[in-house]
Parts: structure tokens; C-alpha cells; sequence
């Protein structure tokens, strides 16, 4: 008897009804979005692999949320998460100004003082693994919401410093553990490149050299 057997992936949605978008400040309607490669026998799936995508989106302005939260889309916090620890890595973390321009250009919310400084405390006290933390909320990510991490990490790497290698290759780790390739990274920079820059100020150093 031959057997066949490979591997598909399957895309639901499912809709869940009105609810309250923080994008939208209305209520909206919303579906559950669940993208999941599954194991198949003879083109049946059989066994669930890996699940890639698991998100509440609102219908009217396609934002993602964690199911269940939403205070605010899916990213948002993230994004808050990576300006800081980008800022931090260059010791530039004080400048939370800078931080809060990217975090509310990017998405429309506002990172706080409090917010910035509970961020770069636990970061810096090695709480939180940044890449980690990436690969267990990519999940709940859509493409938008990629791209505005992978911007937040452009754009923080920006403000700091002129990219050199090993800061370009930290952005697309980033980028694998949202679990995209580097077309994706590429285009999220281009996209910042071509707001030019969304105006975000930079360390003074760098804007003298200009
Ligand atoms: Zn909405």
C-alpha cells in the first residue's frame, strides 16, 4: 500500500462579532485569524505542526490584537519593548523622548515616561530576552504589525548610530524571529527610508556630522 503524506498549510477565520477596536475607537466587528501548517495522509490533514498566525483582527481597519486584549493592537507593546532595548544597547536609553516620537509614529500610542523607564529597568536587569520574547508574540503579529517592529528596531538603531554590519544584522534576527526573511526586513527599511525617517530626531554627535 503507498502512502501519502506531506505537510499544508491552512488559513480559518472566524468570526467573533462586535467589539471594541482601540485603532477604530468604535466598535467593530472582528474575526479570529488562525494560520497552521498541519500534517496530511493521502491530502487529509491528520496532525496540527506548528501554528503561525492566532490573532483577533478588526474588520474595519485589518488590526491585529492578542485574543482576548485589547487594549491596544498586538504590536504596540512590543514595539515599546524593542525601542528600549535597541535604545539601551547604544547606553541611549535616557533619551525618552526619542523613544516616545518613534513608538507613537510608528503606531499611533503613546509610550509613557513611566512606561520607558520600567521597560529599560527590566531590560537592563535581564529580564526580558529580547529575541525570545519576539518568537513567542510573532504569533499574534500580522504583516503590519511585523513591519512596525522591524521599523521600531530600524528606527531605533537610527536615532544612535549610522548602521554598521552587526546593527543591520541584529535587525534581521529580529526579523527570523518574527519568522520573516530578509525581502520582508528590507522592505520594512525601505518603508521607513522613504518617510524619511518619519523625522525622528538623532543623538546630537550624528546630526552635526550631516
Ligand atoms: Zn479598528
Amino acid at each position: 500500500m503507498i502512502f501519502l503524506f506531506g505537510e499544508r498549510i491552512r488559513v480559518k477565520t472566524r468570526w467573533i462579532g462586535p467589539r471594541s477596536c482601540a485603532v477604530c475607537k468604535t466598535v467593530a466587528s472582528f474575526t479570529e485569524q488562525l494560520e497552521s501548517s498541519w500534517f496530511c495522509l493521502f491530502g487529509l490533514p491528520i496532525l496540527p505542526v506548528e501554528q503561525f498566525a492566532r490573532y483577533w483582527r478588526c474588520e474595519d481597519c485589518l488590526s491585529a490584537y492578542e485574543p482576548g486584549k485589547l487594549e491596544a493592537p498586538s504590536s504596540v507593546a512590543l514595539v515599546k519593548r524593542i525601542i528600549l532595548y535597541i535604545l539601551l544597547g547604544y547606553n541611549q536609553h535616557a533619551r525618552v523622548a526619542a523613544a516616545q516620537d518613534i513608538c507613537f509614529k510608528l503606531c499611533g500610542f503613546d509610550l509613557t515616561d513611566r512606561e520607558a523607564k520600567t521597560l529599560a529597568r527590566d531590560i537592563s536587569a535581564g529580564h526580558l530576552d529580547m529575541f525570545d520574547d519576539v518568537r513567542s508574540h510573532a504569533v499574534h503579529l500580522n504583516a503590519t504589525g511585523k513591519q512596525q517592529v522591524l521599523e521600531a528596531a530600524f528606527l531605533a538603531t537610527h536615532t544612535c548610530c549610522e548602521l554598521q554590519y552587526e546593527d543591520r544584522l541584529r535587525i534581521n534576527l529580529i526579523g527570523n524571529a518574527l519568522g520573516e526573511g530578509l525581502a520582508f526586513v528590507e522592505r520594512a527599511i525601505e518603508t521607513s527610508r522613504e518617510n524619511n525617517h518619519y523625522k525622528i530626531s538623532r543623538r546630537r554627535e550624528l546630526e552635526r556630522e550631516v
